[in-house]
């Protein structure tokens, strides 16, 4: 059986591997392709996919945009983004919301009293681009809270005391920004948008297909398997394509592996092969524009 993994993310955003590092780990667990999704970045991919070439792993170049969303929290993965400097330009504006957005929570700690400096985050995070999780690795290592999901229920979850809002994308946005850069726009797993309800879900989908987008994360750690057949005959009635990640982050993730998640996922290769298609569709459409 030929598996892959078509969610992670590096050093480049808040993974634990760096790039290189995510493909060799990703050849050792055997898997046939991976694809790179850092947050908002796409800086791994080229390290990616050159570590790729040299132990014989194909790697899909990707990204994870955050979009707006009223609750809960939207993500919008991009698949073979090729024209870069296109998505460069959206993807710098939402980097430097974030190093923003960074700077605010620290003060915000440092308000209610944690001795934190913004230093020490960019130390945890290697000098790459700073996220929520390497804030909360500081604050554990501080002894301020006993883990990651501590750091985030108490202080930095959407709503927390120390959770400062920044510039996100529509989602209609996110799904034209990777399409304009050639790439096939993915909702990542729609659980997180907390609709319960099929029906709803239908119609959002139907809209944003009309946008746009091409498949469905159904295969994902955090979904029930209720949740999973829901997806799952979503992206059959729409005809989206059904694709699968582990969102694997290595320590900032410790019960999720790659490759597996929890333990049992299992994403097939004839995935990336609908991927494929799309790709190609999309950019046969693109470059009869141009
Ligand atoms: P940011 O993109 O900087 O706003 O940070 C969001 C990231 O924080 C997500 O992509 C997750 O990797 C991580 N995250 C969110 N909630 C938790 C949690 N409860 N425990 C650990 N990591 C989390
Ligand atoms: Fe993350
Ligand atoms: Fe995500
Ligand atoms: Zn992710």
């Amino acid at each position: 059986m030929d598996l892959v993994d078509l969610h992670t993310h590096s050093t480049v955003s808040d993974g634990t591997l760096t790039p290189k590092a995510l493909i060799q780990y990703a050849k050792e667990k055997r898997l046939k392709a991976v694809a790179l999704t850092d947050h908002d970045n796409i800086d791994g991919n080229e390290q990616a996919m050159e570590e790729g070439r040299r132990v014989g792993i194909e790697v899909i170049p990707g990204v994870e945009i955050s979009g707006e969303w009223p609750h809960g929290t939207l993500h919008i993965l991009g698949y073979y983004i090729t024209k870069k400097t296109k998505s460069q330009n959206h993807l710098s504006q939402l980097q430097k919301a974030r190093f923003e957005r960074n700077l605010k929570i620290v003060e915000k700690l440092k308000q209610s009293g944690i001795p934190i400096t913004f230093e020490e985050v960019l130390d945890e995070a290697g000098g790459t681009q700073i996220g929520r999780p390497h804030i909360a690795q500081v604050l554990v290592k501080k002894g301020v809270v006993k883990d990651l999901d501590q750091a985030f229920h108490r202080f930095l979850k959407k709503g927390g005391p120390a959770y400062v809002n920044k510039f996100r994308p529509t989602p209609e946005q996110a799904m034209e920004w990777i399409l304009e850069a050639e790439g096939v726009p993915v909702l990542a797993h729609p659980f997180t948008l907390y609709i319960k309800k099929s029906k709803d879900l239908e119609i959002i989908m139907t809209k944003w297909k009309g946008f746009g987008l091409k498949g469905i994360e159904v295969y994902y750690p955090g979904h029930t398997p209720l949740q999973e057949q829901m997806y799952q005959n979503l992206a059959q009635r729409l005809e989206l394509v059904i694709t699968g990640g582990s969102d694997f982050h290595g320590l900032n993730k410790p019960d999720v592996d790659l490759g597996t998640g929890y333990g049992d996922m299992k994403v097939l290769y004839a995935c990336v092969e609908s991927l494929k298609k799309c790709r190609d569709e999309i950019r046969r459409k693109t470059r009869e524009i141009d």
